[in-house]
């Protein structure tokens, strides 16, 4: 067969892409990194010491980020909880990435929301097991589109909420992060070969809480505008 291009043999699924804020083009994403506890009166809230323990990161799918602006109810829980956070989109990686450069690997930033079935995810950790039922499914990553470097810069501090109905849930500020952006980033390259398309959710403040159907939450930072996802 010299000379053919091999075709797959089901149709190979999608790229997932999402959409550059101002503009037409897409920001393609290849993995996902999320944080856990990386504010302190979050960890606190969460029954943890939040002195500065290293830090702990797991993984959700690529096509779990959802930029529809709905987020539909999963199955299986009746305790799911919001947690907003700001998103970090890399066009470069590789491995042992120092402090000082990380930020260069940096594409942009978008608001997000880390969807959490607390229900799973608590009785996953009381057995020492992965938490992937508790946060890795369908949808769990409504996503704002991607703000390039170029327009916003690198946000550092400034306030980052969550309303729910219009009523204030959670309440922080980026310079509250216990582990800040290019810390992450130089941590995940010792540990990963990091690539452009790489996503890494940065962290909720404390104010987590459960969502039901009909409820609309709103996540806002300061430089990145706000974003409103529907619960349906
Ligand atoms: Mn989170």
């Amino acid at each position: 067969m010299e000379g053919t291009v091999p075709q797959f043999v089901i149709d190979a699924p999608p790229v997932v892409a999402l959409p550059v804020a101002g503009t037409d083009a897409l920001f393609p994403v290849r993995r996902v990194y999320c944080i856990g506890r990386n504010y302190a009166a979050h960890a606190i809230e969460m029954g943890h010491d939040p002195d500065r323990e290293p830090p702990f990161f797991f993984q959700k799918n690529p096509d779990n980020l959802d930029p529809s602006g709905e987020f539909p109810y999963p199955p299986h829980s009746s305790d799911v909880h919001h947690e907003a956070e700001m998103a970090v989109m890399l066009k470069s990686g590789g491995t042992d990435i120092p402090v000082a450069r990380a930020l260069d690997h940096v594409y942009g930033y978008a608001l997000s929301l880390d969807m959490t079935r607390r229900d799973l995810q608590g009785a996953q950790k009381k057995l020492g097991r992965p938490w992937e039922i508790g946060k890795a499914f369908e949808r769990s990553a409504p996503v704002g589109p991607v703000h390039p470097v170029s327009a916003v810069g690198h946000p550092s501090a400034g306030s980052i909420t969550l309303k729910v109905n219009g009523e204030l849930r959670q309440q922080g500020d980026l310079n509250q992060m216990i582990w800040k952006v290019p810390e992450m980033i130089a941590y995940l390259s010792e540990y990963f070969e990091l690539a452009a398309g790489d996503v890494i959710l940065s962290g909720t403040p404390s104010g987590v809480a459960a969502v039901v159907r009909g409820d609309v939450m709103e996540v806002a930072v300061d430089g990145l505008g706000a974003m409103t996802v529907r619960v349906v």
